[in-house]
């Protein structure tokens, strides 16, 4: 199958990390990790090795290693602890997060942006000596709910400090949803001048305002191929208040999809993934492609057929 744009689903780290407690058990994450993989996701961060007294829903994150997929299957780090946690796990891609906003890395890892930097260092060591990828989430990159708008020109210093470990990847993540299209133009283009071709830029959307898919569709006018997104819309970020809904992975899906671009991605079995998650977690996920279906496809007929009550 040809795989134009890489989707990188994240629900099963980002989104189940949002949800209120009690605790998501570990045989639903299981059975939503390996859903995503048998439907062709090939990279899926399934969890983080970080504080469980910070983030409780990630304590038994190891498990979710344990079994070989056929896809790339990720966990979130913030320091050389988690690091080598993730890595005696079995984790196949180290993702370090660094905010570019000061204010926002202080509530969420509780160190400055410097700091943050120099433990992604450590990380990215951890990763060279275990012979792992490692790929950086740069938060706040297009606004932060503490300081408000991030400049480019910040976002393009944070990536060229990062860019120094020998990373292979560096995503620009939208944490609040305040991205329009011009800005994801903006942000890569300078990402891009400064990084250099070597790095591949991709991007960590949320739908906060709406704009989740326009913001995919200018990064994809920008060159990038790389999308996170979370199965059913699930998540947001408990450190970033008002930040809800990552992109929908089964929504982008078809996008890209209708568009022309291959994802390797098998639809049908994806919406199965979500629906069975809705029904795991007694919850309605934000996902337009669960309520409405893949487009051109014949309708069931519903009660208020043969009415005569005209629509548009
Ligand atoms: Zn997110």
């Amino acid at each position: 199958m040809i795989r134009d744009v890489l989707v990188r689903d994240v629900g099963p780290r980002d989104g189940i990390q949002s949800l209120p407690l009690p605790a998501v058990a570990l045989d639903v994450k299981q059975r939503l990790v390996e859903g995503l993989a048998a439907a062709g996701l090939a990279r899926i961060e399934a969890g983080s090795f970080v504080s469980p007294r910070a983030v409780p829903q990630m304590a038994d994150s190891a498990a979710l290693f344990e079994r070989p997929l056929d896809s790339s299957v990720e966990a979130l780090v913030v320091n050389e602890r988690g690091a080598k946690a993730a890595a005696d796990a079995g984790a196949q891609v180290l993702v370090g997060v660094v905010a570019v906003s000061d204010a926002f890395s202080h509530r969420n890892v509780g160190q400055s942006t410097a700091e943050a930097i120099a433990e992604l260092e450590r990380i990215a060591s951890v990763a060279r000596d275990r012979a792992i990828p490692v790929t950086v989430d740069l938060a706040t990159a297009f606004g932060c709910a503490y300081t408000g708008r991030v400049s480019p020109a910040d976002v393009a210093r944070v990536a060229a400090a990062v860019a120094e470990f020998g990373v292979e990847e560096i995503t620009l993540a939208d944490t609040i949803g305040a991205a329009a299209p011009n800005d994801i133009t903006d942000v890569v283009e300078v990402v891009r001048d400064r990084v250099g071709g070597d790095i591949a830029v991709g991007l960590h959307l949320h739908d906060t305002r709406g704009l989740g898919l326009a913001n995919v569709c200018a990064g994809l006018d920008a060159g990038v191929r790389r999308f996170d997104a979370s199965v059913g819309g699930l998540g947001g970020c408990p450190f970033s208040p008002g930040a809800t809904g990552n992109i929908c992975t089964e929504d982008v899906v078809h996008l890209l999809e209708a568009m022309g671009f291959g994802t390797g991605v098998d639809l049908d079995a994806l919406l199965a993934v979500s629906a069975a998650l809705e029904a795991d977690l007694g919850i309605t996920l934000p996902s337009h492609l669960l309520r409405a279906g893949p487009r051109f496809r014949a309708a069931r007929p519903t009660p208020a057929d043969g009415t005569g009550a005209p629509s548009r």
